[in-house]
């Protein structure tokens, strides 16, 4: 894991070019998913960018900073790491017909605070062997004993999986929530232990059938010849909420309450929207553009069509709280 700490150096720097302000990111995500698209935009604007990653601790970092802050940008993934940051009050709105126009509704803040730029989608790995084709259909039939001791998942702790549950409290209410995540729980094939990928070794392995995982995870198990076996163990299969579409989540990015370059930062953010740099930065770990009509990397192209979940990701992302609270009370990862 590569930590950069350039940045405050870097902006010092930039103070003595005469032409054009450096833009200043502050990521939670690694930094190789984020330069392709970052070398793009200086390439066509002469506009420089110095990506900070900020593996933890990005809102205390950026409240510390207050005004001083030389961040005009933060990029991050997960709705609640998003939302987070916007209820810290260290971002700014953005009106912007481009960003608007470019992202659905569901995919960004009704008050223009935060902007997704890719979406994953959270699946089902089924195990080649051991799941028929059609066996796995909604999100609410993991509850169903059929699959008892067949299921793995990382700790229901997770934003990942919070998320999940968050938008099964918002499509069902909490009280069915906390009853599904009990069923689940019954089902599980072990106690959670690892992330993602780790319950598709376990598929390979014969520990269970299926897990939960977020779709880039096929292209990082594919891309590891430690773990290309495990990927060619499973199936990706897209669940559905009865009656509505599969769970996404997002990559996204703001503009903060103090950035020193609002107007190149808010070029940028233009930029990460057009067809161009969609089709670079989805590709770059392997998820789905915001853009309708943008470029899917041949891997992801593989996966076919889904339809996603239309609820928007704000009220998702208002219902983590009793997520929490669920996952705790019913003691999933026990
Ligand atoms: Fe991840």
């Amino acid at each position: 894991m590569t930590l950069r700490t350039g940045l405050l150096a870097t902006a010092a720097t930039a103070m003595a070019l005469p032409a054009l302000a450096d833009v200043n990111i502050y990521t939670t995500r690694q930094p190789e998913l984020i330069q392709p698209v970052i070398d793009a935009f200086t390439a066509e604007t002469g506009i420089e960018v110095n990506l900070a990653f900020v593996s933890e601790g990005l809102v205390e970092r950026l409240k510390a900073e207050g005004a001083r802050s030389p961040a005009d940008l933060v990029m991050t993934v997960d709705i609640a790491n998003l939302q987070q940051i916007v209820d810290a009050g260290v971002i700014q709105p953005v009106e912007s017909e481009v960003l608007t126009s470019a992202i659905p509704a569901e995919l960004r803040s009704p008050e223009n605070l935060w902007f997704a730029l890719t979406t994953r989608a959270r699946i089902v790995y089924a195990s080649k062997e051991r799941v028929a084709e059609g066996e796995v259909t909604t999100y609410e039939d993991l509850a169903d004993p059929k699959w008892q001791g067949r299921i793995c998942t990382r700790s229901g702790l997770h934003d990942y999986n919070l998320a999940l549950v968050a938008a099964m409290i918002a499509h069902h209410g909490e009280d069915y929530a906390r009853d599904w995540a009990t069923a689940v729980k019954a089902n599980l094939a072990r106690k959670p232990e690892g992330n993602d990928r780790a319950q598709v070794r376990a598929i390979w392995a014969g520990e269970c059938d299926i897990s939960l995982g977020n779709t880039y995870y096929m292209g990082e198990m594919l891309a590891d010849p430690e773990q290309v076996p495990w990927a060619e163990s499973v199936n990706i299969v897209f669940p559905t909420f009865e009656g509505e579409g599969t769970h996404i989540n997002v990559s996204g990015v703001a503009l903060t309450q103090s950035a020193p370059n609002k107007e190149e930062a808010i070029q940028l953010m233009e930029f990460l929207v057009s067809p161009e740099a969609q089709g670079i930065y989805a590709k770059a770990n392997n998820e789905y553009p915001v853009l309708e009509g943008a470029p899917l990397s041949d891997l992801v192209a593989s996966w076919g069509p889904f339809v996603a979940d239309t609820i928007d990701l704000t009220t998702v992302a208002g219902h983590r709280a009793e997520a929490l609270k669920i996952m705790e009370q019913v003691n999933y990862d026990g």
